[in-house]
């Protein structure tokens, strides 16, 4: 069969190489003149340093088919993600552990006592903490919520911590004891030259054709068999019942000679300051040596219509126009919609792999009707 990709980030190049290598012709539509989606990586041409363009990208997974997959593709060099925040002229590690809590308070506390005095600050008065606020005084209390959480989740998402739900900062876990890695699954790692390198490799297969620069529109899907959409699930339908919300990141570059801040993301807890975290792109490739450095300050802002958008929102309005849009797709024939803009949900890469390999594996079994979401956005 014909098949049509829309995107050539990691869900359109999975489900394009399985679907080339079952015998299918696929062509690959992308509107950017690259391939690899927001995972983009680039030799910067001052330094060398190899840059996540679209932000800070660490591959972590406890999923063995997908860890698999991907070092079919690239060498995975040991990398862990360990982050470091600044917050009321101190550094402190990430995500809250036993040094930060003993730092922070001056003390030296042993796992058993750190737990029960985190229990003594956090307000157990809550029961089912619905809002992020009321996660984070339930489980680390209001100094460390003050310091860490409050500021920077204001200028991440634009709205008060007690307007978001509670999974946001679920996300993160608050240690008992020293370990500082900000993931805690089996296999975590970094592409050795880059994840653009791993999505060509993904890519290079004589059943694929990809056209960049190429911007999709709902006319080029008609001569093909069926199509997979990896762009915004509002933008297919162009945005006839609105605009799902997004949060937008701006990047200011800036170089330095040297080492600018030992280590690859320093976070800012503090409203005052403007930015979010500053990335420091050569502490991701710590096999390299490079005596320049490039820097990004990250900045969070609303998505306006001709922005990238990075962060869905999913707060009460944009869910029920969710609703309406997915009820809008599942009328729609011979399309699937996939990925983190095709179902607005935010989704790590494995996550995205593995929805990705479930879509081409589902597209085989059921050819035209595949159903318009493999994976449900609600
Ligand atoms: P995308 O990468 O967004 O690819 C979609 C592609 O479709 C894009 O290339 C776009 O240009 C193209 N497109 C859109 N509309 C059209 C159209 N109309 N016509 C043609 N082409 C179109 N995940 C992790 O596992 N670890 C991390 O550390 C991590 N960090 C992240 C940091 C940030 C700041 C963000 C925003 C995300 C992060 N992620 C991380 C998530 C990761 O970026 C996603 O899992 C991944 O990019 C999803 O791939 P995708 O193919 O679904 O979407
Ligand atoms: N967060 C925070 N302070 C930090 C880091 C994270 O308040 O120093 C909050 C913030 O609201 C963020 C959420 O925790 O959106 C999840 O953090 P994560 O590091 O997973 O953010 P992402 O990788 O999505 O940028």
């Amino acid at each position: 069969m014909n098949i049509l990709l829309v995107g050539a980030g990691l869900s359109g190049a999975v489900i394009g190489r399985r679907l080339a290598e079952a015998g299918h012709a696929v062509t690959i539509v992308e509107s950017r003149d690259h391939v690899a989606g927001n995972c983009h990586t680039e030799r910067d041409t001052d330094t060398g340093v190899m840059v996540h363009i679209y932000g800070p990208h660490i591959f972590h997974t406890d999923d063995e088919g997908v860890w698999e997959y991907v070092n079919r593709f690239a060498t995975f060099m040991p990398y862990k993600n360990r982050v470091k925040t600044t917050s009321g002229g101190q550094v402190f590690s990430l995500p809250i552990n036993l040094h930060t809590i003993n730092q922070f308070y001056g003390k030296t506390l042993r796992p058993d006592e750190a737990r029960a005095f985190i229990e003594e600050q956090a307000d157990t008065s809550i029961e089912d903490p619905q809002t992020f606020e009321d996660q984070a005084l339930r489980f680390v209390g209001p100094d460390l919520y003050d310091a860490f959480f409050k500021g920077y989740t204001i200028k991440q998402w634009g709205v008060q911590p007690s307007e978001l739900p509670a999974s946001i900062l679920k996300r993160l876990p608050v240690r008992f004891n020293y370990d500082d890695n900000y993931f805690f699954h089996k296999f975590q790692g970094m592409p050795e030259d880059g994840y653009t390198a791993m999505v060509e490799r993904i890519l290079d297969h004589p059943g694929i054709e990809v056209q960049l620069n190429t911007r999709f529109t709902r006319a080029m899907g008609e001569g093909y068999d069926h199509v997979f959409y990896a762009g915004p699930l509002d933008g297919y339908f162009d945005y006839e019942l609105g605009r799902l919300g997004y949060r937008t990141l701006d990047f200011e570059r800036f170089t330095y000679d040297g080492d600018y801040q030992g280590c690859a993301v320093m976070n800012y807890g503090e409203q005052s300051v403007p930015y979010t975290r500053i990335t420091e792109h050569k502490h991701f490739a710590p096999w390299e040596t490079h005596d320049g450095s490039v820097c990004y300050r990250e900045f969070s802002r609303e998505c306006a219509p001709e922005d990238i958008p990075y962060y869905p929102i999913r707060q009460v309005r944009e869910k029920a126009l969710l609703a309406d849009y997915v009820a809008l797709a599942e009328q729609t024939r011979r399309v699937t919609f996939v990925g983190r803009l095709g179902t607005y949900r935010y989704l790590d890469m494995d996550v995205t792999i593995r929805e990705a390999m479930t879509a081409a594996e589902t597209f085989l079994e059921k050819g035209a009707e595949t159903p318009a979401f493999v994976a449900a956005p609600l």
